[in-house]
């Protein structure tokens, strides 16, 4: 049998690598994986789990038929038991009484139809997606600070900058192939100044220059805290500040008002004086810093305003748009990206247009020949499921996500689920926390099996292609979404034949009255329009924008210091620290902060498929301070009971002195299938960023004792 190679991309994290899948046998289902040498995420590179995706496409654990309450049927049953069931709800308790809850694992195509049925046809905005526990906050921080949700930079800054500055973000273990990227530069570059800005002394801190292990939450007082040093040491760029912001001014003044001192600063975030201030003068020293951000920021009640912290400091000293220097926000999943260009968050419509903006809609109903668009945001991850708990949303579709391990809260979204009068699941696996509570189940192709497009972290669009046809009776997402469209009476609209024609029809809506005369929008792909179905076959990675025909996009944006504001200026967002909501208490002394390991990739799945990832970090585990241990009565290797408000998990204890005095740090991988205690997310408190929505994840008041 005659080997050949498929280029396509890799399911995991939002650097998203371009891998070569040398296919060895397909009716096997027997491949080599390799970089693929060309992409410029990754230019040959991978991580541990990329290089072992080749162990996980077996059909082991795969959802292969349709099941209605758990005895097999036919697709035509399935997709008319739920189209008639959200036909039924919708009659008797109108649209907003329906939702789906989708993933950053769908492809764009598919995200592109989902959101089109309930935003454009069902004409509810009730549609959001795992990707609002992942970067929601950043978008909120782009959006009020750029008017567009626009990363400016690309991964080539990392390898240009002068000072690199990692917030929140342990990007050794969640984002591998950016950080070898670094090591490799920092190789050829030793003057290259590594700070980074996290409670945990991770693996990210073994190229770091500077550590600084702030105290949870304080991450606004220490970037107000720069942006005052800056102002008083002169290094700010008024010339820029002048003629492309807005707002600088008051935001100086809240900055000072609240910081103070360089020594205040210091106290407040629990670090050492001479190592702020170190810090501080990196920054003021580097024109060319990039400051790369992730969950640690994100993922808190005040994400949004740790984001414009962030901004504001590089607006500041004019330090966007440039080679070597941009506020970076890393996405966690493959596609988070791709969701956002299409409106899968609840509070956006397709294309970066906004639900608040009446001309936004009336442009959608023009576009989509629909007039049931909708023009009111919808329910956001946490208060959906609150919805379905209390009944307002009484069917729910999940798409290609587990929200029953990754929500906070999570048995309370249990509960909410067994409360439901209609719960669709349609994922490739067969068994998992959420399809357990599944009144029809609906099979999905895998990676491996489908085709269609994702977008990195550096708006980098790249194809991911089949490598089999799909595995039993499974059907890829766009497909199902499709045919419940047209089973629910909505026939125009949702004919396609293929992701391509689909990709199509995105490309068009981008570019749909998207210039000076109708107010120009970020995102557009005009130059992709009309692409066949070979052009799009053939697809090579590109970063949006792509305007013209040349399929060229842009590697970096407002390099003419112009925004996506109406008056083409950025903003200064005046930011204040708050403290996280639940503190530590007598009885919950410790803070819990939640995160991925190296070599597993959310609930396993997958990466729970290959021996040799599953023995980095075989077993739920709790890491906790030495002393912290003592006062716990908790010893190494000893398994330990973690409690919080709101639930409880297991683990094996790892005591060391990396993790920071009072906090605890637990991985948010296991789930009730794998290990019956070590859902970590039943203990996560539900508190969410009151602009992005965005879940608490990393501040949950815990106690923990010996089991
Ligand atoms: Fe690249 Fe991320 Fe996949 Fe690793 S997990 S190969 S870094 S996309």
């Amino acid at each position: 049998m005659s080997e050949h190679i498929i280029k396509t991309t890799c399911p995991y994290c939002g650097v998203g690598c371009g891998v070569e899948a040398v296919i060895e046998d397909a009716k096997a289902h027997k491949i080599k994986i390799q970089g693929d040498k060309q992409h410029p995420a990754n230019y040959g590179r991978l991580c541990s789990k990329g290089s072992a995706l080749a162990d996980t496409v077996s059909r082991e654990g795969r959802l292969l038929y349709p099941e209605i309450k758990g005895r097999r049927c036919g697709w035509e049953q399935a997709l008319t038991h739920v189209a008639s069931g959200f036909n039924d709800i919708i009659a008797k308790h109108g649209r907003n009484a329906v939702a789906f809850y989708v993933s950053g694992q769908l492809l764009t195509e598919d995200y592109y139809v989902a959101n089109k049925l309930m935003k454009g046809f069902i004409g509810s905005a009730n549609i959001d997606t795992n990707s609002r526990l992942c970067m929601s906050s950043a978008v909120v921080g782009y959006k009020r600070a750029f008017g567009s949700d626009t990363v400016p930079g690309n991964y080539q800054d990392l390898e240009l900058a002068d000072l690199l500055v990692l917030v929140g973000s342990n990007l050794a273990w969640c984002h591998p192939v950016a950080f070898q990227r670094i090591r490799k530069a920092k190789e050829n570059n030793p003057k290259l100044k590594i700070v980074v800005i996290d409670p945990r002394d991770t693996d990210s801190c073994d190229l770091a220059d500077l550590h600084l292990p702030l105290r949870p939450g304080s991450d606004v007082s220490l970037f107000n805290g720069l942006l005052c040093y800056l102002a008083e040491n002169n290094k700010l760029d008024m010339d820029f500040i002048e003629q492309h912001t807005d707002g600088f001014s008051d935001t100086l003044l809240s900055a000072q008002s609240e910081a103070g001192n360089v020594r205040h600063v210091a106290e407040h975030c629990d670090l050492p004086e001479p190592d702020l201030r170190q810090f501080y003068s990196w920054f003021a020293q580097c024109d060319k810093t990039v400051s790369l951000y992730s969950q640690g920021v994100n993922q808190s009640s005040a994400g949004s305003d740790k984001c414009n912290a962030i901004i504001n400091c590089h607006l500041a000293t004019g330090r966007i748009g440039k080679p070597g220097a941009a506020p970076f926000s890393l996405t966690g999943q493959p596609n988070a990206m791709g969701g956002r260009e299409v409106g899968g968050l609840a509070n956006t419509l397709a294309a970066h247009m906004e639900l608040d903006n009446p001309e936004h809609v009336r442009r959608l109903r023009r576009f989509w020949n629909s007039e049931q668009v909708a023009d009111q945001p919808g329910l956001k991850a946490v208060e959906l499921f609150d919805a379905v708990a209390s009944g307002n949303v009484k069917a729910i579709w999940i798409m290609a996500t587990n929200p029953v391990v990754s929500l906070p809260n999570a048995d309370f979204v249990k509960q909410a689920l067994q409360r439901c009068d209609l719960v669709v699941v349609s994922d490739c696996i067969a068994s998992t926390d959420t399809t357990a509570w599944a009144d029809v189940k609906l099979p999905a192709a895998g990676w491996s099996e489908k085709d269609g497009t994702v977008t990195n972290c550096e708006r980098r669009i790249s194809r991911q292609r089949a490598l089999f046809p799909s595995s039993g009776e499974a059907r890829p997402d766009w497909r199902i979404i499709c045919e419940v469209a047209k089973h629910m009476g909505f026939d125009e609209g949702f004919n396609f034949n293929s992701a391509a024609e689909i990709f199509q029809e995105h490309a068009a809506l981008s570019a749909f009255e998207n210039d000076e005369s109708h107010g120009i929008r970020d995102f557009n792909l005009a130059g992709l329009c009309g692409l066949s179905e070979r052009d799009y076959a053939r697809l090579q990675p590109v970063q949006w924008p792509v305007t013209d025909r040349s399929g060229h996009g842009v590697a970096r944006l407002f390099s003419d210091g112009r925004f996506f504001t109406p008056n083409a200026r950025a903003n200064f967002i005046p930011v204040n620290w708050r403290a996280p909501v639940n503190a530590p208490t007598a009885a919950y002394p410790f803070i819990l902060n939640t995160g991925r390991i190296r070599d597993q990739w959310h609930t396993m799945t997958r990466t729970g498929l290959s021996a040799r990832l599953s023995s980095h970090k075989p077993e739920p585990f709790v890491e906790i301070h030495p002393k912290d241990a003592d006062r716990a009565d908790v010893v190494d290797g000893g398994l330990a009971l973690l409690e919080s408000r709101w639930g409880s998990m297991l683990g094996r204890v790892h005591v060391t002195s990396k993790q920071k005095m009072g906090c605890l740090f637990a991985p948010m991988h296991w789930t009730e299938q794998l290990s019956r205690c070590g859902r970590v997310g039943a203990t996560v408190n539900p508190v969410v960023d009151p602009y992005s929505g965005q879940p608490e994840s990393k501040h949950t008041p815990v106690r923990v004792s010996p089991y």
